[in-house]
């Protein structure tokens, strides 16, 4: 068992704000996360702090795809190509119960950008580039077979398809089994832990100035390093060192998906389709019961704190989809759920938004703080991996600073996330048939237990087993279930509120919203005899829940300023 429970944090508070590490990453998306796994792999003592819940930020807001690098293509990055082609194999083997092989369908319509010989060669180089394996070779199609796979698509114009494959994860789940990982490894991590400044020892960054976000306590941990992995906040955050100033790197792009139940749009596969009224790429996504269209791309000047779907944003994609989906048009009151999120990509003189790359960047401060920005989900591990080279080659010129026993390779290729520790494909399949089978004698369906071993993969059977506690006291199994995962997600992923839980740890507020209400009143009882709230700890627990219950349809009221469409 990993002690990582939120009922033990103030504990991990206490023991961090004594010592001094050898690594403090700030930020917990998956760039942290990454850097934290990599450090403990290699030997460092490393911690990392969170200002809210772990993967709140960009990582849980992002179209949820290990790319293989495709678009890199058109700008000629072939090494990046092949680059990401490794990584996503890589992420594949070691993240197994999140990452899903899944097919793309990539239409191509007379008078569209896409022309039907040059996807075939840009998929055949792609295939060669990205190592992909023989059975999971583009195919190209006909019209007529195109209609046949993908039925929804507009027939005027259309010309064939592009049949290949991406690999789909869930982003928020990946970043959070990697930090659980680097903690059963002998990392600490902390969410709700804000940095508020820097100790500066001789002109140099000696540690962090903390506040525990829940209690108010500040306190401080000291490092030989930092490492600023903020993302959209990394700006902000390299701004309390004063040495540095106000130093622009990143430059924020709003995205936004919207989620509509999957009978809504019925797809029988992933399509990654030209709208063909501004030719920008979208993709349409099934995944649990719904399908998921995005994204947008347009600048961001506001607080990435708070960032919405706007009444535009929504009717853009709807608009985007029914350009090629006219078989079955959706509207704007189709919708169940949204999200937004801001990519943050490093600043380049004279270049505008889409010409700007989503290559990351190392740079450091002269008070020695070392901030990564940039990037994407699919490439963290090599991002850490570089932070990490840099860090061990910078040991090399500083004698008088402590060096552990260092293993010099990172490992993290080989190296299972915490959920996915099977030996063998032999064995995925079998406890993935076993957990299945659990569904008669828990008696909820097939789609439940396939969701849960998804969703907790090696951890399954601890869930499940916290499930039964409550078969005496609960009639309803579904609820069952439901508790259960809450009492695994206190007790050994560190969920401190309703929001960690049905936002973060179940992703239920975009794919299940809903029926999310109907539960809220025995998860509120369970988290606050669990975490000794008091009753008005609780009641502004749930009211902040509320509020991000409605955030995501809040562009409903910009539509349509009178309506009020919350009940509760
Ligand atoms: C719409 C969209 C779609 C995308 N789709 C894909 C995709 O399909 N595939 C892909 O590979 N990539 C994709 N990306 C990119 C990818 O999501 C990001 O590159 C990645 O999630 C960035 O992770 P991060 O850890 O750097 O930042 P974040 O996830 O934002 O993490 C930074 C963290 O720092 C914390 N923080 C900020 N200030 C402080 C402080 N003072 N103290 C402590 N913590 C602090 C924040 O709360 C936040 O949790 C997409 C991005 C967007 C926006």
């Amino acid at each position: 068992m990993i002690p990582f429970s939120a009922k033990d944090r103030t504990g991990y508070f206490q023991k961090l704000a004594d010592k001094k590490v050898h690594i403090l990453v700030i930020g917990g998306g998956i760039t942290g996360a990454g850097i934290l796994l990599d450090a403990v792999n290699r030997g460092f003592e490393a911690a990392l702090i969170e200002k809210l819940d772990f993967g709140s930020g960009t990582s849980s807001r992002s179209t949820k795809l290990i790319h293989g690098g495709l678009r890199y293509l058109k700008q000629r990055q072939f090494a990046l190509v092949r680059e990401t082609g490794k990584e996503r194999a890589i992420v594949f083997n070691n993240a197994r119960h999140l990452v899903e092989k899944k097919k793309m369908l990539l239409p191509i319509y007379k008078g569209g950008t896409l022309g039907t010989w040059t996807t075939s060669i840009a998929l055949w180089i792609y295939d060669y580039l990205a190592r992909v394996g023989r059975n999971e070779h583009k195919l190209m199609l006909k019209k007529e077979t195109t209609r046949r796979t993908e039925p929804l698509l507009k027939q005027e114009g259309l010309k064939g398809s592009g049949l290949y494959y991406e690999y789909h994860v869930d982003d928020t789940r990946l970043t959070l089994e990697v930090i659980k990982k680097a903690v059963e490894n002998g990392g600490t991590a902390l969410n709700y832990a804000e940095a508020m400044g820097f100790i500066m020892d001789q002109g140099r960054i000696a540690g962090v100035e903390v506040v525990d976000k829940l209690t108010g306590t500040p306190f401080t941990i000291r490092a030989d390093y930092v490492v600023n992995a903020t993302g959209p906040w990394s700006d902000q955050v390299a701004g309390l060192d004063q040495q540095s100033g106000n130093i622009k790197r990143v430059v924020l792009s709003k995205g936004v998906h919207i989620v509509v139940p999957y009978y809504k749009l019925p797809v029988k596969q992933a399509v990654y389709f030209e709208n063909r009224k501004d030719r920008r790429m979208i993709f349409a996504i099934p995944w649990w019961g719904h399908t998921y269209v995005g994204t947008t791309d347009t600048a961001y000047d506001g607080d990435p704190d708070h960032i919405h779907a706007t009444a535009e944003d929504v009717e853009y994609l709807v608009d985007a989809a029914n350009s090629v989906f006219t078989r079955s048009p959706i509207r704007t009151e189709d919708i169940s759920s949204t999200w937004a999120g801001v990519r943050p990509l490093v600043y380049e003189k004279g270049k505008s938004l889409g010409e700007l790359s989503r290559k990351d960047e190392v740079f450091k401060s002269p008070g020695g703080l070392i901030t990564i920005a940039g990037g994407k989900l699919t490439g963290y591990r090599k991002m850490a991996e570089r932070v990490i080279q840099l860090i061990i080659d910078d040991l090399k010129d500083h004698p008088d600073k402590p060096r552990p026993v260092l293993h010099e390779e990172a490992l993290t290729d080989l190296s299972n996330i915490s959920g996915s520790e099977f030996r063998s494909d032999e064995e995925f399949r079998k406890l993935k048939l076993y957990c299945l089978s659990l569904r008669h004698h828990l008696e909820v369906d097939e789609d439940t237990m396939e969701k849960l071993f998804h969703r907790y993969g090696t951890n399954t059977e601890k869930v499940v087993a916290l499930a039964e506690t409550f078969t005496s006291e609960v009639s309803d199994p579904y609820l069952r279930i439901e508790l259960g995962s809450l009492l695994y997600g206190i007790r050994q992923e560190m969920v401190c509120s309703l929001s960690d839980h049905l936002v973060r740890r179940t992703s239920q507020l975009y794919f299940g919203r809903n029926q999310i209400l109907k539960y809220l009143e025995p998860l509120s009882a369970l988290l606050a005899s669990e975490l000794e709230l008091s009753p008005s700890q609780l009641l502004s627990d749930k009211n902040s829940f509320l509020k991000e219950y409605e955030a995501v349809m809040s562009w409903q009221k910009e539509k349509n300023p009178v309506t009020d469409t919350f009940i509760h």
